[in-house]
């Protein structure tokens, strides 16, 4: 068993090295023609880093996922956090993913992996204590895939039409849900998952009453009364998850109050750090 002792100082050497590494280039260059440069501060050891991840494989892609990488990196330089954008699923290596403290799967869909090697690279970064953000389709990732489903919280269903509905915040001590009001009123699609993972802790819910779905007595019935979950967090199998399946429009990533629901889903969720060396 390693003391408290040992730890910091596992820790301080990880960072110094990270540090280091990262200081030769304060502005890393893209590994490949998909991932795009973003922020280019000059990145300590304090520095949190975020990946911002778009990959869709076959079927529908948002339009959405250029005004929400662009939402993204403006969160991250309004916080002094240092971000990549990518939609190439070869950022999963072991030496480039453990560059990061959160991955942000906004809008990802389908196969968001080309190999099983990469797979195992996101599961074994979360297992390892890492971060991460599900934004919206992201629970249509992966579909065949349970792991995923449990490390997101759920898989998507199905939804019924873009509509208003209510939105009940169920916990509002959370950095995501704090700002909102108790009955947030919002325009989106009424995401239906199923798969959820009792290891969920909720943070707001749709009530039911407001979304007009003739199958909605089909699925989800009435599972949770007269609301159905639509973001949680939860630590699952080693890391940290946050998901929130809002944020289907190209308006949601300049709404104020979206934008700070994803800051503190983006915050909570990278306040772990790795501790590959800590097992
Ligand atoms: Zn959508």
């Amino acid at each position: 068993m390693k003391t408290a002792k040992n730890r910091r100082f596992r820790y301080l050497a990880i960072a110094v090295w990270i540090g280091l590494a990262l200081a030769v280039s304060s502005c890393r260059t893209a590994g490949t023609a998909q991932e795009e440069k973003a922020d280019c501060r000059v990145q300590t050891a304090e520095t949190e880093n975020v990946l911002i991840y778009t990959k869709n494989g076959d079927g529908h892609v948002h339009d959405n996922i250029a005004a929400s990488v662009e939402c993204l990196k403006k969160i991250c330089a309004a916080n002094g956090w240092t971000c990549l954008a990518a939609d190439d699923a070869s950022i999963f290596t072991a030496d480039k993913i453990k560059a990061f403290d959160v991955l942000v799967f906004s809008n990802t869909n389908n196969e968001t992996f080309d190999t099983e090697e990469q797979k195992k690279v996101f599961a074994d970064y979360i297992r390892n204590g890492g971060g991460f953000v599900g934004i919206h389709s992201a629970c249509g990732s992966e579909r065949q895939w349970p792991w995923f489903w449990a490390n997101l919280g759920g898989k998507f269903v199905r939804h019924p039409p873009l509509q208003p509905f209510d939105i009940r915040v169920i916990d509002k001590e959370h950095p995501s849900t704090r700002h909102l009001p108790d009955t947030w009123k919002w325009e989106d699609e009424c995401y239906f998952i199923n798969e959820l993972n009792p290891a969920i802790h909720l943070l707001m819910a749709v009530d039911l009453r407001t979304v007009k779905d003739p199958q909605k007595d089909t699925y989800p019935g009435r599972v949770f009364g007269d609301y159905f979950p639509l973001a949680w967090y939860q630590e699952f199998d080693g890391g940290r998850q946050w998901y929130t399946a809002l944020g289907h429009k190209i308006e949601h990533y300049s709404d104020e109050n979206f934008v700070r629901h994803l800051t503190g889903g983006i915050r909570w969720a990278m306040q772990k750090k790795h501790t590959q060396t800590e097992k």
